[in-house]
């Protein structure tokens, strides 16, 4: 059955001409990895799927393009060709304090570098050759559910589907929209943090992931392809405040006091002339299902970026949702068993994760704690391995 949904007078003015009345077995707001990863199970599947992304591919996000290597043979057998594009492999990880004592360790399995502006596009690229309606450039402003179906509201269609996914990443308009509670929350530890991103060409070795300390804040940098790196950063709304809201001074007075990152920020040829930045991050706790939506990836819960596994969580939520949602829609399981399925089945495989993250996370961007930290595990190698293996899951 074709359903319609009135667009408010405004939009429908303004995109008459793409205003379509149409079912789709699942709509997904949000392309990034989690919803297009989705996606592309669900069309294999035989689905009838819409996804939208409010921006146009290719396009650069703030992320620190480390991977982890549980991720590989999903994304191959989704269809991208990892083992072709050269990537860097990950093995070894070093810790810096702020004022430079550091440790090096194995990083276990580690990881592989690349950049969102290639992984997303290829992605994206690769759900619409299996038949998923992309529909870029397209901002989701409102999902509604009635009578079973979602209506979903853009600014340039309106649809329907069975079921609705929000993979919208950290924060976006309809975490505010739909007063989402930790859009609501005043600032606090845990919520109002800046992330900022270059990529830039130095001298740096391909196997290595670099986490260096200053006061409020950690820098991490990696290789990504063709011989480029990724520098990103995570520090606090207040420290910015503190530099008068500039970038460039807070740089000079609080990054660069650590001696690797002196030697990185004037030693390297930064790549875009304005670095990515992202505000307003918050590590709150998340409803995983809002309005019978389930939300998957950022939209769900963050983990701490610090050895990278917000992706993985991202990429391994949309398997656990296909799996959820399929049983679903063969008619095997209820609506309230999926959404409960899926609940179940995300803080069974995430919730120690997300609890180790938070615990290490207070040693880090801490310059008495990091100091810490890093004298007292330098004579124990075994224990670094430990840690690091708590943030991190198996392939799945
Ligand atoms: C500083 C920092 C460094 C990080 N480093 C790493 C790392 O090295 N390794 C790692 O594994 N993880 C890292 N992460 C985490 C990782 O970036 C995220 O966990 C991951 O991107 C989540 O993917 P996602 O698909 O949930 O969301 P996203 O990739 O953010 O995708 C969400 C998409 O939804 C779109 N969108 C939002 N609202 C709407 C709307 N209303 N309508 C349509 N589209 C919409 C957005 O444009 C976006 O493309 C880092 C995070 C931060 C903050």
């Amino acid at each position: 059955m074709e359903m319609g949904f009135p667009l408010v007078d405004h939009l429908s003015k303004q995109n008459m001409s793409l205003e379509t009345n149409h079912t789709y077995d699942v709509a997904i707001v949000g392309g990034g990895l989690a919803g297009l990863s989705l996606s592309i199970q669900l069309a294999r599947a035989g689905y009838h799927v819409a996804i939208f992304e409010k921006e146009a591919y290719p396009f650069h996000k703030v992320c620190g393009e480390y991977l982890s290597f549980e991720n590989w043979n999903f994304l191959e057998e989704l269809g991208l060709p990892l083992s072709d594009w050269h990537l860097p492999f990950i093995k070894q990880l070093q810790v810096s304090s702020p004022n430079g004592n550091h440790i090096e360790n194995d990083l276990g399995l580690g990881g592989f570098g690349i950049s969102r502006y290639k992984l997303d596009a290829a992605l994206a690229d690769l759900a619409k050759k299996t038949g998923v309606q992309v529909f870029e450039q397209t901002k989701v402003l409102d999902i509604q559910y009635q009578n079973q179906l979602f209506h979903i509201q853009s600014t340039a269609i309106n649809i329907s589907a069975k079921v609705a996914c929000g993979s919208f990443g950290k924060r976006s308009n309809l975490d505010i929209k739909w007063k989402r509670g930790f859009a609501l929350k005043k600032n606090g530890s845990l919520n109002n943090f800046i992330a900022v991103k270059y990529h830039i060409k130095t001298d740096f070795p391909s196997n290595l992931i670099a986490l260096h300390n200053f006061k409020d804040g950690y820098c991490g940098i990696s290789r990504i392809e063709e011989e480029k790196c990724c520098l990103c950063y995570l520090t606090t709304a207040k420290n910015l405040r503190d530099n008068h809201q500039s970038i460039p001074e807070m740089e000079k007075n609080v990054l660069q006091k650590n001696p690797f990152l002196k030697k990185i920020f004037s030693s390297s040829h930064f790549l875009y002339e304005q670095p990515i930045t992202i505000s307003q991050i918050s590590f709150e706790k998340k409803l995983k299902v809002e309005n019978h939506i389930l939300m998957i990836g950022d939209a769900a819960g963050m983990i701490m970026p610090l050895c990278g596994n917000g992706m993985s969580m991202a990429l391994h939520g949309g398997k656990i949702a296909f799996k959820n949602i399929d049983a679903f829609l063969k008619n095997q399981i209820a609506r309230f068993e999926m959404e409960q399925g899926y609940t179940d089945e995300w803080n069974r495989i995430f919730g120690k994760r997300l609890l180790a993250g938070r615990s290490i996370q207070r040693f880090f961007g801490n310059e008495k704690l990091s100091e810490f930290l890093v004298r007292f595990i330098k004579p124990y190698p075994k224990f670094v391995t430990y840690l690091i293996r708590q943030t991190h899951g198996s392939p799945y």
